[in-house]
């Protein structure tokens, strides 16, 4: 079973080169075997035709003289060149030859000689006959033209031939040489394959390490990124992965210690008020109401602390379903407000709308739309003063639609603007006005519900001005 890396590139690599080195091995010889005889067989031919030429050209003048002539051409020709030539009549004897006087007086087959008697020329390759070894034969006509009868007559035939074994020793060394070539491509191809896979492996076995110390709750483990490919990618983006499970498991712990620190403080305060009451340690006769209501305020205080929290929960693990549908806005804003009318009669807040005309439909759930003007609204009433102003507009931006609240409350230092949407972050405690202290969850559940709806949230404060909230919402 092929497991590392390293071993199924080297296996593939292999596989290539010995691939590639047989095609190469086998169309490099097969090229130069055949422009090898090919260019051996217009040698033959070209020396067949000569002699072929000098015999004709002997019978056809035919005296002693020019035959004497012939001979001594013939000869010369012969002496200069390595090959065996054979001369045979009309009925495939040999009649001269000068491989040796074996040959003299033997029988080519009829079928051999057949068609170079019929005038024309022929190139043989392989086992031919009375050879043992093969051999790259040709054969030339012996042909007269006759100038009077104008017909040309095969008086018989010049062989020339040539073992094929050097070409054969030729093409073995070539194949030699493709082998030790081969050879060294593949220790080659192994140092490459082997550099190749530890540059691709090192970081992936420490992305693999690091990822079972992450397993062991360890966080604070690093890919050494070097590389920009897709490896070097995939450590940046793992070293992402653990700097944000880092964040979320900080933030985890921070949300617990802070849901048992909120949880702790009224309970201690009712604890003492109880302990008080029980053992009738007071200052005076009106103490006991006045403990009582401190301890329904903190009860008041956890109950709402435990709805946000729920309700936070619900929207994040998506147990509440948003019901997405087209609304009036201007329908929905006024209803909201009214429903808060005991709150911000109280305090005598005036509100003032200011609408775009024919405001568009908006896309998204009115029930939840309608919690975030109440946490915004909520907001607005505990940092300013009684008989403040609270302003609600509406208007279109581009395909969006954009809700503002603003106050002209307290106002919020620019350094806490980016925190003030985290959970339980609360600005100063001192600065609200005590009545129904928050729990610090208001805005994150605000931004929870339009991050669902794929809105955005913003914020400008002025201190001492006051701030505007505002979200976009879709167009319907
Ligand atoms: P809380 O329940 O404490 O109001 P929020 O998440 O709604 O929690 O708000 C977070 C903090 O942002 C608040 O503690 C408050 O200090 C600040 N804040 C929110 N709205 C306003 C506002 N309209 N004016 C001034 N400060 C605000």
């Amino acid at each position: 079973m092929i497991q590392s890396l390293f071993e199924k590139l080297m296996v593939r690599f292999t596989a290539l080169i010995v691939i590639i080195l047989l095609v190469l091995s086998f169309s490099v010889t097969y090229l130069f075997e055949n422009y090898y005889f090919e260019a051996k067989k217009d040698e033959f031919f070209t020396l067949g035709q000569k002699l072929a030429a000098i015999v004709a050209d002997t019978l056809a003048k035919g005296n002693y003289f020019y035959t004497v002539s012939a001979m001594s051409q013939v000869d010369m020709v012969l002496q200069m060149i390595d090959e065996k030539v054979w001369f045979t009549d009309t009925e495939g004897m040999i009649k001269a030859a000068n491989a040796g006087e074996k040959w003299l007086g033997m029988q080519l087959q009829k079928e051999a000689i057949a068609q170079v008697l019929r005038g024309n020329m022929v190139a043989m390759r392989g086992k031919v006959e009375f050879f043992e070894e093969p051999v790259l034969m040709v054969a030339v006509p012996i042909s007269i033209q006759d100038p009077i009868a104008r017909t040309i007559r095969v008086e018989g035939a010049v062989f020339v031939y040539s073992p094929i074994a050097g070409i054969v020793g030729i093409i073995q060394k070539l194949r030699q040489l493709l082998i030790f070539l081969g050879l060294g491509v593949l220790a080659l191809s192994v140092i490459i394959s082997y550099q190749f896979s530890k540059s691709i492996s090192k970081p992936l076995k420490s992305i693999s390490s690091a990822a079972i110390k992450m397993a062991d709750g360890k966080y604070d483990v690093q890919v050494d990124v070097t590389s920009k490919d897709e490896i070097g990618r995939l450590a940046e983006n793992f070293n992402f992965l653990v700097k944000k499970l880092e964040d979320n498991v900080r933030m985890q712990r921070e949300f617990v210690a802070n849901v048992s620190h909120e949880l702790r403080t009224p309970l201690t305060s009712i604890r003492g008020y109880i302990k008080a009451l029980r053992d009738g340690v007071y200052e005076d006769e009106d103490s006991p109401t006045e403990y009582c209501n401190i301890v329904m305020d903190e009860v008041d205080r956890m109950n709402r602390l435990v709805t946000d929290l729920l309700d936070l929960s619900k929207i994040e693990s998506g147990i509440i379903a948003f019901k997405l549908r087209e609304f009036d806005v201007e329908d929905l804003l006024k209803r909201t407000i009214g429903s808060m009318g005991s709150i911000l009669s109280k305090g005598n807040y005036q509100v003032e709308f200011q609408l775009q005309d024919s405001l568009a439909q908006a896309w998204g759930d009115p029930d939840r739309i309608g919690q975030v003007l109440i946490n915004l609204v909520r907001n607005a009433v505990k940092h300013s003063e009684y008989g403040s102003r609270i302003w609600i507009r509406a208007r279109e931006e581009h395909k969006l639609i954009r809700i503002e609240v603003e106050d002209e409350g307290t106002g919020i230092p620019e350094n806490e603007l980016e925190h003030i949407w985290n959970r339980f972050h609360k600005v100063d405690k001192a600065r609200t006005r005590g009545e129904e202290e928050g729990t610090g969850l208001g805005l994150a559940i605000v931004k929870e519900i339009i991050d669902r709806h794929e809105g955005t949230v913003d914020v400008k404060s002025v201190v001492g001005e006051g701030s505007v909230f505002s979200f976009t919402l879709q167009k319907a």
